[in-house]
């Protein structure tokens, strides 16, 4: 048996009076996510428990079956797993965001969506002004980079997600309180060093936004959660652009594959990534593909790029995995999104969200197309997203 996860993050949505009402989902041209919807059975899960974060993070632990309320410890760690970084039993590891700063004023959460290669530069320079003993900055891909602090410091303060901060003043959402004075210092320290940085100069040039401020967040001590293998007994990959999922992979003992292309962002290789899923499944039961474009788009309130988002991933993505799992006789396919990214609030929610699950044996239920509305009729009914890894493997949630 083959399990093969189709995830399109942030892809769920509201009724945009743009669309006329109908979500993106609903106005997307999607045949191939609608076949399994109507070949397979659906219904709605909740993958971000009430009392935590609605993060990509708490929802993609969710899927690949874990209980978030058991192992989840931040955001932090699982990319500190992702880029090889060790973390000792009293290390905290952030997420440190590259953002643009104006005028006192959080104007962008990703500095333009900035290079690695730029990033990895303002990020050296943070760490040899601003590293010390038990402060230590590790460069990451485009604006998503870490922090590791020493001696436990940091883990209770209260950090906020930049993205949900854009248009708001720096002061009103520093830190606060355990060890907030380190980290709104380095926060603070970080910006003369880098507004003059001559990589910022060229970007001011060519009118993108510059990268003059670290924002850290998402903390957590290590991970340490089973095996995919050990809870579901069968071996699996990861697919996915992005350090939090490669973490997870890392993390669940997966294999990591990395695409050439994958970018994170609404420009990656779709279709790579397809290919590479089906490559997997040749020597793996289990094959997890991530895409996060839907998201992105949804972050920056674009809405023909969120369609585009989801098209491409129809297209691109699921119709080439429908047509290469017809070489096996017996596989499973769970198409879903991690959680909803309502272009209306540019943000995660801990709305329920639809998932579709399309077997070779053919069992199916009255629903005949894939959105946020059609699978309430879903024979499934509403679940709790870690749940639903075990039906997929073991039939039952
Ligand atoms: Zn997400």
């Amino acid at each position: 048996m083959k399990y093969v996860v189709l995830l399109c993050d942030g892809m769920a949505d509201y009724s945009l009076d743009e669309l006329d009402g109908k979500t993106p989902l609903q106005f997307a041209h999607t045949p191939n996510m609608d076949y399994i919807a109507r070949e397979g059975v659906s219904g709605q899960a909740v993958t971000i428990p009430p009392d935590m974060p609605p993060g990509s993070d708490v929802a993609n632990l969710s899927i690949l079956g874990y209980d978030p309320a058991k192992y989840y410890s931040g955001r932090g760690p699982l990319e500190a797993a992702s880029m090889g970084v060790e973390l000792g039993p009293d290390d905290i590891a952030f997420r440190c965001n590259i953002i643009t700063e104006k005028d006192g004023i959080i104007e962008d959460y990703s500095a333009g969506h900035i290079s690695t290669d730029e990033a990895g530069e303002l990020i050296k320079v943070v760490d040899e002004h601003l590293g010390s003993n038990g402060v230590k900055f590790y460069p990451g891909i485009s604006y998503r980079h870490l922090l590791v602090l020493s001696g436990g410091r940091g883990l209770d303060a209260q950090c906020t997600p930049p993205h949900d901060q854009v248009g708001q003043k720096v002061q009103d959402f520093l830190p606060g309180g355990q060890d907030s004075d380190l980290l709104i210092r380095l926060i603070m320290d970080s910006k003369p060093l880098l507004e003059g940085h001559e990589v910022n100069q060229a970007r001011a040039k060519e009118g993108k936004n510059i990268g003059n401020m670290i924002w850290p967040w998402a903390q957590g001590r290590a991970v340490s959660m089973p095996t995919f293998r050990e809870l579901y007994n069968i071996s699996g990959a990861m697919i996915s652009a992005v350090d939090l999922l490669k973490g997870l992979g890392v993390c669940a003992g997966l294999e990591v594959i990395d695409v050439p292309g994958a970018t994170g962002y609404l420009d990656t290789n779709y279709k790579g990534k397809a290919e590479a899923a089906l490559n997997a499944l040749e020597s793996d039961d289990f094959v997890y593909v991530h895409v996060e474009a839907a998201d992105e788009a949804s972050h920056i309130g674009d809405i023909d790029a969120k369609i585009k988002a989801i098209e491409d991933f129809d297209r691109k993505v699921a119709r080439l995995i429908l047509d290469g799992l017809a070489a096996f006789d017996d596989y499973k396919v769970l198409l879903m999104p991690d959680h909803r990214t309502p272009i209306p609030l540019r943000t995660h929610t801990h709305d329920p969200v639809p998932f579709a699950v399309l077997s070779s044996n053919g069992v199916g239920d009255e629903v005949t197309e894939y959105n946020e509305f059609s699978v309430e009729k879903g024979s499934l009914g509403i679940v709790k997203g870690h749940r639903i890894m075990n039906y997929l493997v073991n039939g039952v949630f």
